[in-house]
């Protein structure tokens, strides 16, 4: 089982390595969880939440799924979302997808298997109301759609109301650089 035993030798190099850069790291970290920003991406393995925006253990709480879908049905987003905004009260929720995903590429082509078929209903629909989008301009359009519907969120616009510091931003990741890009579409203060 060497595949699995080099993740745990890497685990062991990485801890001394925190550990000797910033001491007594693990101990300050084990009494707080205050992250200011809640990260909703996609599960795509290139596409690592904490290791792209350069954060440590602590500044970052996490939610994947493949193709980054907000679906207000979705009881396990649904506690992520409650608890950042009502607990930890994050500052940020970014949104975050990816050039060349591949969920969105499936239902482009058509070739959604079982489940995943009536997961990405909502790209679905997206794509039959633009006129045969690129791939490119499909995963753009799909965090858009996912930013409005945090924006009609019930959870996100209670928090708006009560005043709550809380702004929604939608980026994109390219694969092949290491860059995101800002789709320039925050959301954020209180609902009118
Ligand atoms: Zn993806």
């Amino acid at each position: 089982m060497k595949e699995i035993d080099t993740l745990l030798t890497n685990n062991k190099l990485w801890a001394q390595n925190v550990e000797k850069s910033i001491p007594g790291f693990f101990r300050t970290l084990e009494n707080q969880h205050k992250p200011k920003y809640l990260w909703i991406g996609c599960s795509d393995s290139r596409v690592p939440a904490d290791q792209l925006i350069g954060v440590m253990p602590g500044e970052v709480f996490v939610h994947r799924n493949i193709s980054n879908q907000v679906i207000n049905t979705d009881i396990n987003l649904m506690c992520v979302l409650q608890y950042a905004v009502d607990v930890l009260q994050v500052k940020h929720i970014i949104v975050c997808g990816h050039y060349g995903c591949g969920g969105i590429e499936a239902v482009l082509q058509d070739q959604t298997p079982g489940l995943l078929a009536h997961w990405l209903e909502n790209v679905k629909d997206l794509m039959e109301r633009n006129n045969t989008p690129s791939l490119d301009d499909m995963c753009e359009l799909n965090v858009r759609l996912q930013v409005r519907n945090l924006a009609l969120n019930s959870i996100v616009r209670r928090a708006w109301d009560q005043g709550q510091t809380l702004y929604l931003h939608g980026w994109i990741y390219s694969v092949s650089n290491g860059l995101l890009h800002d789709l320039c579409i925050t959301r954020g203060g209180r609902s009118t």
